[in-house]
């Protein structure tokens, strides 16, 4: 590492403290930006990447509502508006009791790279609350969501900051909290993405992050002469980004092995066919009950639960020719990455945000495996955020097939800048440092025309 990064994360880390997944966000794009900062001293000397790393704007905020039995509940909201070079803050909201100001503060920073990526103009953002949407009822959820809304309000709209769905935030939140916002202001506009098909959605927006890291995965293999026929996969989580990489997965003639939630994992040799899939989002989306209840109704499979006495994830463990993380972050550590790399997997694509911790990372670039950080591999689903929002502007919706055709155009590019940008900075084939400087530059060169602001 390079004296002028080890300063670097030394300054975050004193001045973020207890952040530790921000710190690690940042020393990742940190020490591939190393490579372009020798090349362009003009950067250091505007200080860009301090500026990108320091958000423009935090909001945190109480949220105060009242439940079924009528008792007074407070969470914790934020949005964090991290920068506004290329266009509107967007990134999404996270509903889960493990968020905090450095878990947003991560995502919001990957989000600004991410969104450079996808060749549209779209600043970045995170937003989300401690709160626990899981096994709440809709009246409950309906509440939360309302209570948000009304601070969130303030600060958002379809020209300045446009929030979307994450974890715990899928159609039926965007689509309290869009009531919300739009009884709050008396406008109907754009102002949130990922809403239902017949007030302003967009097709494909709910498949896109999870068909957008295959067609990333397949562009991978294409560089090898190889392509999904008959690959097996592993794929972890069973929500939205899960459920749309399986079925990707499948549409390409590849085998998929696992599923998981926060309970644990599935193993079904037999492979999970189209018609399980469906069984899985009823079990998901509809009955919103847990993973394990796959083993009981398919015989071919079976129900690890997790054991937190284990340094590693035995999922990551199986012979497979392709990884998918899609749960959350650094859900592949070190040891993870060594199984995978040990049982012959040549190509992990990142459907999450992070899920590789530092060390995990490692392992798979001295390997030299097929490696897609999730901000290339998962910007799919932003990048059709993107589309919605040009479609809500120009009042017309796009057929299934003309925003399918423009997501795998948009895939493509990104893996061609990924591609370009590690052979021109000297590291071919790492498509972390392709990720980091191809976000890095369009913003940069943004900032500096903009002057110091
Ligand atoms: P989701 O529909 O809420 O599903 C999340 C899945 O991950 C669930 O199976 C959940 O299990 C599991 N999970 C969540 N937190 C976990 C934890 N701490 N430990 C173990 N399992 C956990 O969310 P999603 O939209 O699919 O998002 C998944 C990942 O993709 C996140 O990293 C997100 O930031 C990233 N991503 C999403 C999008 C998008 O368009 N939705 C776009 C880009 C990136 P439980 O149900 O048991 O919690």
């Amino acid at each position: 590492m390079s004296q002028y990064v080890n300063d670097l994360i030394a300054e975050v880390k004193a001045k973020n403290p207890a952040e530790p997944e921000f710190h690690q966000a940042v020393q990742e794009v940190a020490e591939s930006l190393s490579l372009v900062l020798e090349r362009h001293p003009e950067y250091r000397t505007a200080r860009i990447l301090e500026r990108i790393i320091e958000p423009e704007r935090v909001i945190m905020f109480r949220v105060p509502w009242v439940d079924d039995q009528g008792d007074v509940k407070i969470n914790r909201g934020y949005r964090i508006e991290m920068n506004s070079a290329i266009g509107p803050y967007k990134g999404g909201l996270r509903f889960h009791p493990s968020v905090t100001l450095g878990i947003l503060k991560f995502l919001a920073f990957e989000q600004v790279f991410k969104n450079s990526l996808t060749t549209l103009p779209m600043g970045g953002g995170k937003g989300g609350s401690d709160f626990d949407p899981k096994g709440k009822s809709d009246l409950k959820i309906m509440r939360f969501c309302q209570a948000f809304m009304s601070e969130l309000s303030r600060h958002i709209g379809p020209d300045t900051d446009v929030p979307a769905g994450d974890i715990g935030v899928g159609g039926r939140e965007i689509g309290y909290l869009f009531g919300q916002y739009k009884k709050l202001r008396n406008e109907f506009t754009g102002v949130l993405t990922g809403k239902g098909l017949n007030w302003g959605g967009s097709l494909i927006r709910p498949e896109a992050t999870g068909y957008g890291a295959v067609y990333f995965a397949a562009e991978m293999l294409a560089t090898r002469g190889k392509t999904m026929e008959g690959k097996l996969c592993l794929v972890s989580g069973s929500g939205n980004v899960a459920q749309y990489t399986i079925e990707k997965i499948l549409q390409l003639g590849g085998k998929v092995l696992t599923v998981s939630d926060s309970d644990g994992y599935i193993y079904d040799e037999a492979g999970i066919t189209q018609e399980k899939l469906g069984y899985i989002m009823e079990l998901k989306n509809v009955r919103r009950e847990r993973i394990k209840e796959y083993a009981a109704k398919f015989r071919t499979a079976t129900f690890t639960a997790v054991n937190p006495k284990l340094d590693y994830n035995p999922l990551w463990s199986h012979k497979a020719d392709c990884a998918f993380p899609g749960a959350t972050q650094n859900e592949i550590n070190g040891r993870d990455a060594q199984n995978l790399v040990r049982n012959g997997a040549y190509l992990v694509a990142e459907g999450a945000n992070m899920p590789t911790t530092l060390d995990g990372v490692r392992v798979f670039l001295d390997a030299k495996i097929l490696y897609g950080p999730g901000k290339a591999a998962n910007a799919g689903g932003v990048a059709v955020s993107g589309l919605e929002m040009a479609q809500n502007s120009m009042r017309l919706p796009w057929t299934r097939d003309e925003v399918d055709a423009r997501l795998r155009m948009i895939m493509k590019s990104i893996h061609a800048t990924c591609v370009q940008m590690a052979d021109r900075f000297g590291t071919p084939g790492n498509y972390v440092n392709g990720a980091n400087i191809g976000g890095f530059l369009k913003v940069a060169d943004a900032m500096m025309d903009q002057g110091v602001v």
